[in-house]
Formats: C-alpha cells, structure tokens, sequence
C-alpha cells in the first residue's frame, strides 16, 4: 500500500479504485455493532494509501457549541490528535467551522496560508506541527453534523482536485452511516423502553394473531399463568394450557375477534397457583389495509378484589336504605297512633271551651288549641314526608272538580291575605279543563302550601294564582300552575335548597317566620308524582313566582260546560273596578257567556259610561261595583245611580273583600240585588248574575244579598 500512498500518476488507479469500493461496500453494511470498527480500519486504510500522519472525525454533540472526536487513526509513532476523547467546545476553531459550513473543505499546506483571524487555529497548526492538513465537512441533510480532517506532520504535500473529490465522497458514506447508526441505535433505545414498560406494566399485555395464537405477550401475562414471555410467544392455546383455560381463552377470544372494534368483557379464569380470578378484558383489533384484522391486542386488569369491595359496598348501601325504609314506615304506620290522640286533644278543649271559664281560663285554652293545630301541621307534614320516603304514600284517581279545588285552597288563605293588607288573584285561565280525574286533597295541598308561603313572606303588595293548561296529550291535560308574590324573595344561592327537606332558605327564615322547611319538600315529591316539575323564580327583595305543572286525565272539557244563559245575549255588563287585575279576571270569566263586558276604573267613569249608553245598544243592564275605589265607595256609587233615572234598573252585585254579616245587610239597603267576595269564583260570578237578573232561582248555596254570595 505504501507505494500507492505516493499517489500515481493517472487519476484512478487499481488501489485508489479499490479502496473506493471497499469503503463504499463496508459501510453499505456496517451495523450499530462494528461501526467503530471497521471506521478506524477504513481511516487507517485511508492514511496508509495517501501516506499521511493521522486522520480524525469530529462530531458536534447534541448541545452543538460542543464536539467530540470519535474515531482518529495516527501513523506508528505519530502523536494522536487529542490523547483523550472528550468534548470540547466547538469555537475553540471559530473561523474553521465557518470555513466549512459555507463550503465543502478547506485545505491549509502551509501555516502562512491561515488569514489574520484564523488566531486559534494557526495556533494549533504551529504547536502540533502539522505540516498539511485538509479538512472535509460533515453533513446530514444538509446540516453540517461534524468534519473529518486528514493531515500530514511529517511533510507537505499537495493535494490534487480528484483526490478531495474522492475524500468528500469518502467522507459523505462517512455522515451516512453514522446518522443510520445514530437512528439505529435511538429506534434500539425506544424498543428497549418499551419493552421495559411493557414487561414492568402490572396490566397483562398481549397480542393474538388469531382466535388460539399468541403474538407477543408481556411479563405481566405470563406471570399470571406462572409461565415465561417464551412459553406464551408464538405458541398455540392449546399447546400451552390445560384444556379448561385453553377452551375459556379461546371463547373469550373468538367472542372479542367477533366484534372486528375495541371491545371489552370479563372472564373468570384460573392463575398458576388455581385460584378463580376475575379478569377484565380491553381489547383493540388492529387491521391491515384491507380491513382484515391482523392482530388483536389485548390488555388485561385482575378485578377480583375490585369487584368483591364493590359486592360489600353495594350490600352495607341496600342495608343502609332497607334501614332508612324500616324507620320511614315505622314512622307512617305511627301516623294513626299520633293524630288519634291529638284528636282527642282538640275535642276535649272545644268541650272544655264550652264550661264555664273565667275570661283567663278561655285566653289559656285558646292558647293551647291554636299551639295544638301547629303541632298537629308539623306532624301531618313529618308523616307525608315519612310516606314518601317509605314509598307508601298512593295518589288517589278520583274525579273532581279542577276549578273549585282550586277556588277552595285559595279561599282557605283569603283571610289571612286581607288581614296582611295583601290581595290575592286567582286566574284560571280559558282552556283549564272543569273535571279531571286525580288526587284533588294532594292538589289542595300543593298549592295550599305555596299560597301560604307566599302569603307568609310578602308583606306588602299581591299575591296571583295562575293556572293554565299547556297542552293536551291523549285526553291528559298539562296544567301549569304559577303562585307569584311581590315578598321577600330567596337568594340565587338558596333556591336549590328550598326543595330538600328540613331546608330554609336562611337559618333567620326560622327565627322570624317559623315552619319547618317540609313544606315545599313535600310539594315537590307530591307533583313529581303527578308527573309533573316544581321551580322557582325569584329576585331577593322583589318576589317570587312558584312555578309547577302536573298531567291529568280529562273528564270534562271548558268548552263542554253548559251554561243555559242563552238570555245573556244582547245584554251588556259594567265592570267597575279600580285594580286591573280584577277587571280582567271577571272579563275572562264573561267570555263565551253572550255578555257585553264594558270595564271602568272608578265610580265617576261608571256614571259617564252609564249615561253615555243609556239610549243605544249597549245600555248597560247590570254592573259588578267593587266597594272601594278611588273616588268613591261602591255604596256611594250605588246610591247615586239609583237617583239617575237611566240608572235605577241597572241591577247592581257588590264585590268585597270579606263576607261578614253587616255586608249582606248593608248590601241591601243600598240597592244590591247579590254580592260576590275576592277573589271571585267564577261560578259564583255566572250564578250571581243569573239571579240577579231573574234567570236563576236562589239554588239555596245562597247567591242573594240576604245570603253569602260565596
Ligand atoms: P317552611 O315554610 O315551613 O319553612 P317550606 O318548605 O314551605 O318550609 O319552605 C322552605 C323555605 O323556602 C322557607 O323557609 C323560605 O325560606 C323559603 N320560601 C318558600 N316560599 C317562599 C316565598 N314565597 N318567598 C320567599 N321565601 C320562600
């Protein structure tokens, strides 16, 4: 070799060809393995053929301001480049590397050759003595990954064109291997984390390329089984197992390779040592590009212990709710043993009342019955809550009235209102059906309980009731019932709370209102049970509307009540009234009774509309007088009217707020042919009329003056 190291004449000769190919084909299949190798026998074939002194490779590291040598080959008797192989900082050679990164080499044959800035590098060149030195950069995608440097000590030499040609070429199967290698080696380190994962996991891992087939399986796996990777790797079921597990196994498998998408399922299988375990199967089928399914990876938890807590969990939860069932009908079947003596309570104070007491006696029994009645409210509402709870409490399905059960719970609360100064409304609007089929005492007390909350906690203003039938859906009718009050309303943050029992909005509520918070718990269960949703809409400080809606069936539509008014026809009705919400509430109940309805607010519009029509078709025929306006009071209006002459047939029903005694009197005397009390039935209001007008008996519930109205 050493003969051709004096590089002959004519460009290509045998060695030169040889050693081409023997680096070309070396390097085609050098592995992870012999790189560095057959690197330093390829530099040394190099530097024996071009008779230099030594070669070296730099390469940068990851952190590029650093590079280290990798591989350096040095004539006998030569120094090595550097004696150990360690990083050094790259801009130790700072116009090098920027030689070498614009161009492919830079060759230096005489130290006078380096530029002023070229500080380091001549440097270098004088200490060690080089003589020549060609340097080759290093690329890999067109980055440059190091450079390769071949140089003389012991004489310059002249480097010819091809001779770089064919050490940049050289120096390229260099960079090439050494970034396969580099990958080689990264893709070897992923293979080995992952198989550390995998063979670390504690899920069984696995892969089955059919039905009875294992791929790959991890330790976990096999351990189960108390077998090796190798046992399970590439061997059939049924050569690995005994035939109870191989038959189980292969079930499993074939039911999970049905599904051809991940899928997951459970089956009890026995581990090494026998025992029954649960195992919870995941599993994903991974197909080829025709959609078969080429592997069916599986991977596998041991739930045994799971399940078993949640066994436990699930029997202390049924024990605990059978317990909380037992107390709760305990407490319902005490419903009679409480309310009978609790009876007898009540009677015997009534009987008591009836002795002869001193004035302080009767202020103490008083006392005691009204104390009784609100212990006897808390207990019915524990008992109604217990029912429910111990799911005892049944709807009745009786046919009732809808209007009147409604009418009834509001009048309930009328005294209570007025005695607060508080109006209440009620409007049940045209399409609400007049008999269903239900529970009327459960509806009764729904809205018992809502009027009354909302009567409790408004002090000043009104209170409406508002009932109106969404929809009907095969003969059932979707009722919505609305109690809106102008009170103290709840806070955002309590509204959630009001529902549950035992719950108030705020602890001050029962301080300064009383009650037990049972109350819209129950109401809430009780229209749930009616198929329906109760909630609340509320601003603090300004009110709240109640909102709720129950199904149930019709019997009897509006529209098929018979009114028998035919007369009414032609006939024209004055509503005086200064509140708005009246006047369209008694306007609504006029409707399709052949009435014309002509609304006022005071006594003095009254008179102008009376006069105003006296001579034309719309002669007013009979007034509904409220008995306070604005201007003057209903008994003064009526007075008035009966010294007009156009006015004195007019037949005139009073509206007030309370019935007592005085008013049927009063009434009277001043000319009224009927009253009717707030807020008005509708009923009473089509009965009143009719008897005022002479088109009704009195139907002995009592429509005339010398009677209650309502
Ligand atoms: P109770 O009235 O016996 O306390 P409820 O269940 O009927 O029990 O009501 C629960 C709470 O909801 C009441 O204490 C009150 O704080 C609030 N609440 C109910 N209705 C109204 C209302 N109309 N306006 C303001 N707060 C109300």
């Amino acid at each position: 070799m050493k003969g051709e190291g004096n590089y002959p004449n004519g460009s290509h000769s045998n060695g030169f060809l040889k050693l081409i190919h023997n680096t070309f084909q070396k390097f085609l299949d050098v592995n992870s393995d012999n790189y560095q190798i057959e690197l330093k026998k390829s530099l040394e074939e190099i530097g024996l053929f071009f008779d230099l002194d030594r070669i070296f490779i730099y390469y940068f590291s990851k952190d590029p301001t650093f590079m280290q040598i990798e591989s350096q080959w040095n004539k006998k008797g030569i120094k090595p480049k550097r004696e150990i192989e360690e990083e050094e900082v790259v801009y130790a050679f700072p116009w090098l590397i920027r030689q070498i990164k614009n161009k492919d080499f830079v060759v230096v044959n005489n130290v006078e050759e380096f530029p002023d800035e070229a500080v380091f590098e001549k440097e270098a060149f004088l200490e060690e003595g080089i003589k020549t030195s060609l340097i080759v950069s290093l690329k890999n995608e067109n980055k440059l990954i190091g450079f390769i440097g071949y140089e003389s000590l012991s004489k310059p030499m002249t480097w010819k064109e091809d001779q770089i040609e064919i050490l940049i070429d050289i120096s390229k199967a260099f960079s090439h291997t050494r970034a396969r290698i580099v990958k080689e080696k990264t893709y070897k380190k992923t293979l080995r984390g992952q198989a550390i994962l995998l063979n670390n996991s504690e899920s069984q891992i696995w892969a089955l390329s059919n039905v009875t087939f294992y791929a790959a399986v991890n330790e976990a796996h096999a351990r189960f089984f108390g077998k090796k990777k190798s046992d399970l790797e590439y061997q059939d079921l049924y050569d690995i197992f005994d035939i109870d597990t191989a038959n189980k196994l292969s079930a499993s498998n074939w039911e999970l390779f049905q599904k051809s998408e991940p899928a997951q399922k459970e089956i009890e299988i026995k581990n090494f040592k026998g025992e029954n375990r649960l195992l919870q199967i995941k599993s994903k089928p991974q197909k080829d590009k025709t959609g078969n399914i080429k592997y069916l990876i599986c991977t596998a938890e041991d739930i045994t212990e799971q399940r078993l807590a949640e066994r436990e969990l699930y029997k202390a939860k049924e024990q605990a709710e059978a317990a909380n069932i037992a107390k709760s009908q305990f407490l319902a079947n005490m419903s009679h043993e409480i309310r009978t003596p609790m009876n007898g309570i009540f009677g015997f104070l009534d009987l008591l009342q009836s002795t002869n007491l001193s004035l302080e006696q009767k202020d103490f029994i008083r006392e005691a019955k009204s104390a009784s009645k609100v212990l006897l409210y808390i207990i019915n509402d524990i008992l109604d809550l217990s029912k429910i709870e111990a799911k005892k409490l049944t709807m009745e399905k009786i046919r009732f009235n809808l209007r009147n059960t409604i009418e009834d719970a509001v009048s309930l609360l009328v005294p209570k209102a007025i005695e607060k100064g508080l109006e209440l409304y009620t409007m049940i609007r045209a399409g609400v059906p007049e008999e269903v089929v239900g529970d009327p005492s459960r509806l009764r007390q729904i809205l018992n309980n809502l009027i009354s909350n909302a009567v409790k906690f408004t002090d000043k203003g009104e209170i409406s009731v508002t009932v109106d039938c969404l929809k009907e859906e095969n003969e059932t009718a979707v009722l919505n019932f609305e109690v809106k009050d102008t009170g103290i309303g709840i806070r955002k943050d309590h509204i959630d709370k009001i529902f549950k029992s035992f719950s108030q909005a705020d602890t001050s509520t029962t301080r300064k209102y009383g009650g037990t918070g049972l109350g819209l718990a129950i109401s809430s269960e009780l229209v749930k049970m009616m198929g329906g949703e109760i909630h609340v809409e509320s601003i603090l400080g300004e009110g709240s509307i109640f909102k709720f809606d129950v199904r149930l069936k019709i019997v009897k539509r509006a529209s098929e009540q018979k009114f028998a008014f035919e007369k009414l026809d032609g006939m024209n009705i004055l509503i005086v009234n200064d509140d708005v919400n009246n006047r369209k509430i008694i306007n609504s109940y006029l409707q399709e009774t052949g009435l014309k309805v002509f609304e006022v607010e005071d006594g003095s519009s009254a008179i102008t509309t009376i006069l105003s029509n006296a001579n034309t078709k719309n002669k007013i025929n009979i007034a509904i007088i409220d008995c306070q306006m604005n201007d003057m009071s209903g008994y003064e209006l009526a007075n008035t009217l009966k010294t007009i002459p156009f006015s004195k047939d007019i037949k005139l029903i009073l509206l007030t707020n309370i019935t007592q005694k005085g008013d049927a009197e009063a009434a009277k005397e001043y000319g009224f042919s009927s009253y009717l009390s707030k807020p008005v039935r509708r009923d009473d209001l089509l009965a009143c009329i009719a008897i005022a007008l002479g088109l009704k008996k009195e139907d002995g519930e009592g429509h005339q003056v010398n009677e209650t109205c309502s």
